[in-house]
């Protein structure tokens, strides 16, 4: 049905972005080939690095004109294959859009392009005493247009939600090339179908994401960071249910096992505090009030430690608070680095936050049963797991055993009350099993939205979508 990039739709395309924002020699086309999911990989016909929402509203009517497909990229470090070029055609790239148009204190907001790093945007609104607080581990090297369109979280999401909850306005290209603006600055709106909410999550699938207001907060002045190791994981379980119902929420509330550790101690070549305990909690509290904070340090201590923690670690100033962290965000590299080829496969599983240590101790009793090392990492605050099967097997094994494990896991999680992804999105590598999490009513009405917006199908095919 597409058809390839002819000469002559070449020269329109570089006559819209300029021959110098024009790839299309294989070799400087490879990094747009793939995302951060090990072995998918699929070369465009050519890359086109935009500037403008003019730029991109002219190569999506040419697109539709041409009938080839577009796949919209932020930085490609998705974990879904939502960016790879799965039927070639032209890779539309966002990088190059990556200003911060306005920080406007008196409403609390900032307007940016979507190429800009999420890490460099919330340093920017620091300088100011504000605060974008979603923090997917990965904001030192993903776009905020890749955390639009995947609805990225992170370890704050307990305490502050995720992306969707800071988006007040989009200015989107739709892919018959209509420019427009949704929402704005004011708090409330109820105008119509919340169509902003629509495209937030919508994996690049529906319109290309141009300008983006955020909404932000004032930076809490104080911060706390707690290191607990445990010789048992029921007992950090444990601990977390009891710090909740204690109507502490803390800022993030995140949990490693002792094979993370490990691992993150292999890649960086020294050791990480704790490394004998089985698992550990990294709690972060924040907030203005350091009496407040310290009381509530001190009661998740107490909790911790009556649940049979090992230690209490405090981190109050900056550097030994980047040092803990700094260990969290490197798991997803160090277990990559566990196997030989760097694959693995990785699964964001999601259970209501009291179900976690039945989904723990669920994936625990597949990984036995299966032979296979399984890793899980995660937020143990919002139930959101990162599950990890390290390929460091024999490739017939490893292609035997993983589609029946990464469905039992799947199973698992769905039969707990939970779903298939929290933050990561479907993209390529979920879409087998979407219908296992949705009913084919909603699959159809996703499907008929898809076909209202893109009826020619231009815009990232192949994706969500089984
Ligand atoms: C080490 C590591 C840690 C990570 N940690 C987290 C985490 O804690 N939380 C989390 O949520 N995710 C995490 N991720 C996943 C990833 O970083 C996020 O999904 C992020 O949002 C991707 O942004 P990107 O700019 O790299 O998007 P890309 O990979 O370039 O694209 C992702 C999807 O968004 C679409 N897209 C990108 N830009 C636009 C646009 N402007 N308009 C329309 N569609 C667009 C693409 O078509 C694609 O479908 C992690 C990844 C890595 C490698």
């Amino acid at each position: 049905m597409y058809q390839k990039l002819t000469e002559k739709t070449i020269k329109a395309l570089e006559g819209i972005v300029g021959e110098e924002n024009l790839i299309i020699k294989p070799d400087d086309m490879e990094p747009y080939a793939h995302d951060e999911v090990a072995e998918l990989h699929h070369l465009p016909e050519a890359v086109a690095r935009v500037h403008s929402s003019s730029e991109v509203s002219a190569i999506l009517k040419l697109a539709q004109k041409e009938l080839f497909p577009v796949t919209p990229r932020g930085a490609g470090k998705g974990l879904s294959g939502g960016a790879v070029p799965l039927q070639g055609g032209l890779v539309l790239s966002l990088e190059k859009m990556d200003r911060t148009v306005e920080i406007d204190k008196e409403n609390l907001m900032v307007s940016v392009e979507p190429g800009m790093i999420t890490g460099n945007l919330q340093r920017e609104v620091e300088t100011q005493g504000l605060f974008y607080p979603p923090d997917p581990a990965s904001l030192d090297s993903c776009s905020i247009g890749g955390n639009i369109a995947e609805n990225a979280g992170g370890p704050r999401a307990i305490k502050y939600g995720v992306t969707k909850d800071y988006v007040c306005g989009l200015e989107v290209v739709l892919p018959d090339g209509t420019i427009t603006r949704l929402g704005g600055k004011t708090v409330k709106n109820v105008t119509g179908y919340n169509l902003i909410q629509l495209l937030v999550g919508s994996e690049g699938t529906l319109a290309v994401v141009t300008g983006i207001l955020l909404r932000l907060l004032p930076l809490p002045r104080e911060h706390v960071d707690l290191l607990i190791p445990f010789n048992d994981f029921s007992q950090a379980a444990r601990s977390v249910a009891e710090i909740i119902k204690n109507r502490i929420v803390p800022a993030a509330l995140e949990f490693m096992g002792q094979d993370s550790v490990r691992a993150v101690e292999k890649l960086l070549e020294k050791e990480v505090p704790f490394d004998d305990a089985d698992a550990q909690l990294l709690i972060t509290l924040d907030g203005n009030d350091r009496r407040t904070i310290n009381d509530d340090y001190e009661h998740i201590g107490e909790i911790c430690l009556n649940n049979g923690a090992l230690d209490v670690l405090v981190a109050e100033n900056t550097a030994t608070r980047e040092r803990l962290w700094h260990a969290r965000k490197m798991i997803i590299e160090a277990l990559q680095n566990l196997s030989p080829q760097r694959i693995m496969d990785t699964m964001d599983v999601v259970v209501p936050r009291s179900r976690l240590p039945e989904l723990l101790a669920g994936i625990k009793e597949v990984s036995r049963n299966e032979g296979l090392e399984i890793i899980s990492f995660g937020h143990a605050g919002d139930g959101n797991v990162h599950v990890n099967i390290i390929k460091n097997i024999d490739e017939a094994v490893w292609r035997d055993k993983t589609p029946k494990t990464v469905e039992r896991i799947y199973r698992l999680a769905l039969s707990l009350g939970g779903t298939i992804t929290g933050e990561h999105g479907v993209g390529l590598t979920r879409k087998r099993f979407l219908s296992s999490a949705l009913d084919q009513c909603q699959i159809d009405l996703m499907k008929k939205i898809k076909k209202d917006f893109d009826p020619q199908n231009i815009l990232n095919p192949g994706k969500i979508f089984p």
